[in-house]
């Protein structure tokens, strides 16, 4: 009988390490989180400018560290719903805004193996007026993602082009913001506004949060303006700018006519090597920021 119950106990302590191993091996952990606390490091792509990438970025950078072995996880929270139209998502039942709303739980839709989006509609663009009142407006999504954060190793915020409250939800939840730059003229324009908002946030709302870069999009290097816009991004970011630029290329532009994601619309074009890069870079970033680097041995 003892032994039996030596048995049982056994088998459930080596089935404990083999889960916190298979986590411990996935997850990088931030600096500051409990030892065995771990959840999907959440970020947003950010820029109240239009047009400058940011749906763009949010699908394939997602896509990228999916090729490089990572669980991802897309939230839509723009009401143009660019991100959830471009991958050929059907209109789901429950979309961000009735999540927002308190009316269901955060669906998300397996786009690809290891790629899951909460989708968008229009609707959520009343969602603003509608929540004006909510006690705690500024964490309704905060809220949400807690339920759901430890399901994934990384999550991407796609921001409306607007500094409101959406973005203000997003920016609660994050740990880090990516900001995508278009390098064209009046590019730098307002970015002293969003740094602003961040470091509102930061102060008030949110104190884990951080820059973790700037990327340059759109690039093309024949054109002067791009290269004297990228100098006058590399004065005011410094090295908070990632040293891959994503070069101007149509076959970004084509993918989403197709529902596809960079990677499995055209896995060879400029596009993919850049954002396959990029995501590289990032992870580089994220992951020297989650584990205290060793100190270097003395050279001799
Ligand atoms: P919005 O603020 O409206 O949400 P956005 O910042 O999300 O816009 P995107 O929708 O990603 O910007 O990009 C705007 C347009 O530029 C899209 O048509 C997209 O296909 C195209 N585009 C984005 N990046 C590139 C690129 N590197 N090369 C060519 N076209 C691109
Ligand atoms: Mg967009």
């Amino acid at each position: 009988m003892a032994l039996l119950h030596w048995h049982g106990a056994f088998s459930f302590g080596f089935l404990l390490y083999i889960c916190c191993r298979k986590r411990l091996n996935r997850r990088p952990r931030l600096r500051g989180t409990p030892f065995l606390f771990y959840m999907g490091i959440i970020v947003s792509l950010l820029n109240h400018k239009g047009g400058v990438g940011k749906t763009t970025s949010a699908i394939n950078i997602g896509a990228g560290l999916v090729e490089l072995g990572k669980k991802v996880l897309l939230i839509d929270l723009d009401p143009q719903a660019n991100l959830t139209i471009s991958l050929g998502i059907p209109r789901q039942k429950f979309s961000i805004y009735e999540s927002m709303r308190g009316e269901a739980e955060l669906t998300p839709y397996t786009h690809k193996p290891n790629l899951d989006v909460v989708t968008s509609s229009l609707d959520l663009s009343g969602a603003e007026m509608e929540l004006i009142n909510e006690a705690g407006r500024e964490f309704i999504l905060r809220e949400l993602l807690g339920q759901v954060s430890d399901d994934y190793d990384y999550i991407l915020i796609d921001c409306p082009p607007s500094l409101g409250l959406l973005t203000l939800n997003a920016l609660t939840s994050s740990r880090f913001v990516l900001i995508p730059l278009q390098t064209e003229f009046l590019a730098v324009q307002g970015l002293a506004k969003i740094k602003q908002v961040i470091d509102k946030v930061k102060f008030r709302l949110n104190k884990q949060v951080d820059m973790i870069g700037v990327v340059a999009t759109m690039f093309d290097n024949r054109r002067v303006l791009n290269r004297d816009v990228v100098d006058i991004i590399h004065k005011y970011f410094g090295d908070k700018v990632f040293k891959t630029y994503i070069r101007d290329n149509v076959a970004l532009a084509e993918a989403p006519a197709q529902r596809k994601d960079i990677f499995d619309y055209n896995p060879k074009s400029p596009g993919a090597q850049d954002y396959l890069e990029l995501s590289r870079e990032f992870l580089a970033r994220v992951e020297g920021i989650s584990t205290p680097t060793a100190p270097k041995e003395q050279e001799v």
